[in-house]
């Protein structure tokens, strides 16, 4: 049966049930022509098209696809090349050997690069490390100043894969106990525990302190309705439970900038600090959550770490759980406070 749309008609003048019909089409795209099946819609009487928006976005969205496989890289794509290394047009054109005016025109989508070219931009897609070995090629055509510019510029971004790869390994390490009872049945949400830990650390706050903030949250939450905010397992330590792996964590945090690690040293200890570099942002969580955030924190306003760490250990989930073994939500259902 025909699908059909009530639809005016301007050559007949009137409503028409306009019927929608497939046939093959023939399409000139960015300089590319392309063949594809449209679905469109037309007048049963004077069988003209009839404008519909679904379906004219739809032929839209085929051409697109059909462009992408074809030439392999979206303009997006192209456009995103040079802007994950943070460089010029000027140096990046001269880096791999290529005019200015030529970046700029795949860039503006003018042009679609040539199948060398095209190869090319492929391979910094994939293998962004790739740009090095067009830099060493073409290095003797800079300045001193300029090569220090760019090896600047390459620094930092080797730096921010560092950075990325370990929030992926945090996802990693965690996504194991995906749910199980061992993260409260939450997948690891590495944005809700990075704000959760922005909003106990707004003005400061000692990380063992920290450690069980987020642990009273995540197992208060899971009390009441059997699920942890953060998805985080908690193992336990000698001075109380922590996140797994929680150093990994905090350097994983810190160096993606949401947060200042501060080490002071007296006698023979060592204070570490933890100081929230960017702004709470409450949009990741319920209104239940944001309750018990603030219910946590004002509990233990007046603890410091040690008393803290003092009344975790009074805690089911610390005295019955092996040391260095995950904490299991079970007890949250004996935690001592949320009463
Ligand atoms: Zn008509």
């Amino acid at each position: 049966m025909a699908l059909t749309k009530v639809k005016y008609c301007d050559g007949c003048q009137k409503d028409v049930e306009a019927v929608i019909v497939e046939r093959p089409a023939t399409y000139t795209f960015k300089g590319e022509t392309f063949e594809l099946i449209e679905r469109v819609l037309q007048c049963p009487y004077c069988r003209e098209d009839l404008y519909d928006e679904l379906l004219d976005s739809e032929t839209m969205r085929i051409l697109t696809k059909l462009y992408e496989e074809r030439v392999g890289l979206s303009l997006e794509e192209i456009k995103s090349i040079r802007g994950q290394y943070g460089l010029s047009m000027d140096l990046f054109s001269r880096i791999l050997g290529w005019s200015k005016a030529t970046i700029a025109r795949y860039e503006t989508g003018k042009y679609i690069p040539d199948n060398s070219h095209m190869q090319v931009l492929k391979k910094l897609k994939e293998k962004p490390e790739t740009i090095d070995e067009y830099f060493k090629l073409n290095m003797h055509k800079f300045n001193e100043k300029e090569k220090r510019k760019i090896l600047v510029k390459l620094n930092s971004y080797d730096q921010n894969i560092v950075e990325k790869n370990l929030v992926k390994l945090m996802n990693i390490n965690y996504k194991m106990h995906e749910k199980t009872i061992d993260s409260g049945f939450r997948s690891f949400n590495f944005y809700k525990l990075v704000n959760m830990i922005l909003f106990f650390a707004e003005e400061g706050i000692q990380k063992t302190k920290l450690m069980k903030l987020l642990f009273y949250s995540d197992f208060l939450n899971y009390k009441r309705n059997l699920i942890s905010i953060t998805g985080v397992p908690y193992v336990r330590l000698p001075y109380g439970p922590v996140p797994k792996d929680h150093d990994l964590l905090l350097s994983a945090i810190e160096k993606n900038e949401y947060i200042d690690i501060d080490y002071e040293y007296m006698n023979e200890y060592t204070f570490i600090n933890i100081k929230a570099k960017r702004n709470f942002d409450d949009t990741l969580f319920n209104k239940e959550e944001i309750e018990i955030l603030r219910q946590v924190k004002e509990f233990f306003k007046n603890y410091g770490s040690v008393a803290i760490s003092e009344y975790s250990h009074n805690e089911d989930g610390w005295k019955y759980t092996q040391d260095r073994d995950i904490i299991s939500y079970d007890f949250a259902e004996t935690l001592s406070i949320g009463d």
